[in-house]
């Protein structure tokens, strides 16, 4: 039987969805993404964390499905999930609590695959079937710019992660597409030349407050 060609989903404009998400980054709030039906990123066996000043979410979350977060200061904590993978507030295929949802799961795009060329990995499968379907709309020069950017610092950081301080260039995916989308402004100019070393100098600096 010939397979059913999976349909795109439409990303939308490279540059807005660029300027959202570096937003997104910054200040509280979420990003707006179309998922549609989709719930793949509520059950691909994430650890979801939470802060210590979100209180109506550690409000609607039982306290024994939290546990600290390694690594970071006290209050903050991890939510894991089940034998499935799935969170365990994904109740009834939705999340029971909806509009207390953490932080990095209003901040989650798995479009952030796709814009940097950084797969999320194969222990993630749903979310990998999502991430080759999303298409971007790139109308400008400028925009392709913008993606030639994006995917060559996420290329660099993955390429040249031992010259980076230790810890600079995360392990997860997630985080390193993160990573690239902060940083892609040193990679607009890549016509210039540059030593590896000044481009690791420049991207550790386009990260200092
Ligand atoms: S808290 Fe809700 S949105 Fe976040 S992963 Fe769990 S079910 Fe999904």
């Amino acid at each position: 039987m010939k397979a059913v060609p999976k349909q795109d989903i439409p990303a939308g404009r490279f540059s807005s969805w660029l300027q959202l998400t570096k937003k997104a980054q910054t200040v509280k709030g979420g990003a707006d993404v179309p998922c549609g039906t989709c719930t793949a990123c509520c059950r691909s066996s994430y650890f979801i964390h939470i802060r210590p000043d979100e209180t109506q979410t550690l409000a609607s979350i039982p306290k024994k499905l939290l546990f600290p977060a390694p690594g970071l200061p006290k209050g903050n904590v991890l939510m894991g999930y089940d034998e499935q993978g799935q969170c365990p507030m994904f109740k009834d295929n939705k999340c029971s609590i909806y509009e207390d949802r953490p932080q990095t799961c209003r901040t989650y795009d798995c479009r952030i695959f796709p814009a940097t060329g950084i797969s999320v990995g194969k222990d993630k499968p749903l979310i990998s079937k999502q991430e080759k379907r999303w298409k971007f709309d790139l109308k400008t020069d400028r925009e392709r710019k913008q993606l030639a950017a994006v995917q060559a610092a996420a290329k660099f950081l993955q390429k040249n992660a031992k010259h980076f301080p230790e810890g600079f260039v995360p392990a997860n995916t997630t985080q390193q597409a993160v990573l690239a989308i902060k940083v892609h402004e040193v990679f607009l100019d890549s016509g210039k030349a540059k030593s590896n070393r000044e481009m690791v100098e420049n991207v550790i600096h386009a990260l200092t407050p």
